[in-house]
């Protein structure tokens, strides 16, 4: 009996193929693709066959490395609900527009799919400790999933990380320390110090699998459609692996001959002015960015000056025909009350960049009214107690 269907992993950068089953990291200082028999996996299954199975991540196995006689590091990695926002479509003049949210997913924010995923991919590869730099929710998922496998967290963080990612770690158990400066000195740390303290860097898009567990949100949105997809994503850009992830996941479904049509959504990369390496090079018509300088942004999660995968963000927004461009630092507290009064979703810092950029490209004609559109909804509002400040008169 078949236990995975990998065939090998393959550098991003110059498709250099490494064997599956082995520790690996990057190749050349950028990341790898996980490759699967994708023939083998339409011959054996159909789409058909996830609908008995449990409504969760975990559900798409045959797409996901972890062998099939392993179980999973889960908390419960529940599907997100995909809510059809009509009340919000009219105000950006939209027939369709559905928020997935991720804010149910354990420690309150999509961060779990990649940290599932990679704590059980090291955990079958025999890794004791486990290190990473955040920005937020990654170090509190890491920590959380890493206390459920018995494993070892080394956290670091800017000390100026909402004070909410400050606790989780500390809660879970895990070993961490504020750092006087922004996430990639935070990298540099876990960087230099692996080696001698036999840390794995789990790093984003620094180990292959955290990307694979970002993939079924992709997966899990195609399937929610009854394999149709939607014309436009919008999705708040960090580290990029959810907006890679989501990309992998379409291609895959496409090659699988899985979806209806071949028609792709035009991935939409959000990022703040405050930090938007990303838009930089887009606009640019670069495939690499620059480090962006003075990074400073209200969506911590957004807050990452250079990205190892900046690469595969463009390539991905450019191959879907997309856009990157950034939302107003002001308007995020806005969005984030108006989007969350007039949903009911608990509405993150990060999202309601997306929603900014959403009325800008509305207002530039820039996305038609009559298009789908789909906004990820990554984290939950209640982890970022510092952009919401409770105005509450006395009675
Ligand atoms: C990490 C994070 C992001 C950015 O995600 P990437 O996949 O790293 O680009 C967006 N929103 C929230 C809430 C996050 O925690």
């Amino acid at each position: 009996m078949r236990t995975h269907y990998v065939t090998h992993l393959e550098s991003a950068w110059d498709g250099t193929p490494f064997p599956f089953g082995q520790i690996h990291s990057m190749h050349t200082g950028r990341p790898l693709w996980v490759r699967y028999d994708l023939e083998g996996i339409s011959r054996s299954i159909s789409r058909e066959v996830f609908r008995s199975r449990s409504q969760s991540m975990w559900r798409y196995r045959e797409l996901l490395p972890l062998p099939f006689d392993v179980s999973p590091v889960s908390l419960g990695e529940m599907w997100t609900p995909l809510l059809d926002c009509s009340e919000l479509a009219k105000e950006f003049g939209l027939n369709q527009l559905w928020i997935k949210d991720e804010s149910h997913l354990p420690t309150g924010s999509f961060k779990a799919r990649g940290m599932t995923m990679a704590v059980s991919m090291a955990k079958w590869l025999g890794i004791k400790k486990l290190a990473l730099p955040t920005a937020g929710n990654a170090g509190g998922a890491a920590s959380a999933y890493a206390a459920r496998a018995g494993l070892q967290a080394y956290v670091f963080m800017p000390t100026d990380t909402p004070v909410v990612n400050q606790m989780e770690p500390y809660l879970f158990g895990a070993h961490a320390f504020r750092v006087n400066g922004l996430i990639n000195d935070c990298g540099k740390i876990v960087r230099e110090q692996a080696p001698t303290e036999g840390w794995f860097d789990l790093s984003t898009l620094k180990e292959p699998y955290r990307l694979e567990g970002k993939k079924t949100m992709g997966l899990e949105l195609a399937e929610q459609l009854d394999w149709n997809l939607p014309d436009v994503i919008l999705y708040p850009t960090g580290g990029g692996t959810g907006l890679i992830g989501m990309w992998k996941a379409f291609q895959e479904l496409k090659a699988l001959g899985w979806l209806n049509s071949s028609k792709m959504p035009r991935l939409i990369s959000c990022q703040s002015e405050g930090c938007a390496p990303i838009v930089r090079a887009f606009e640019k018509g670069e495939r690499l960015a620059e480090l962006f300088p003075n990074a400073n942004t209200m969506a911590s999660g957004l807050r990452v000056p250079v990205a190892v995968g900046d690469f595969m963000i463009l390539d991905a927004v450019r191959q879907s025909h997309g856009l990157a461009v950034a939302g107003r630092e002001d308007r995020i507290r806005f969005w984030m009350r108006r989007a969350a009064s007039q949903t009911g979703i608990s509405i993150c810092p990060e999202t309601a960049i997306c929603f900014d950029v959403l009325s800008q490209l509305r207002e530039a004609g820039k996305i038609s009214s009559t298009g789908s559109v789909v906004d990820f909804n990554t984290g939950a509002a209640q982890k970022y107690l510092e952009a919401l400040p409770a105005e509450l008169p006395s009675w």
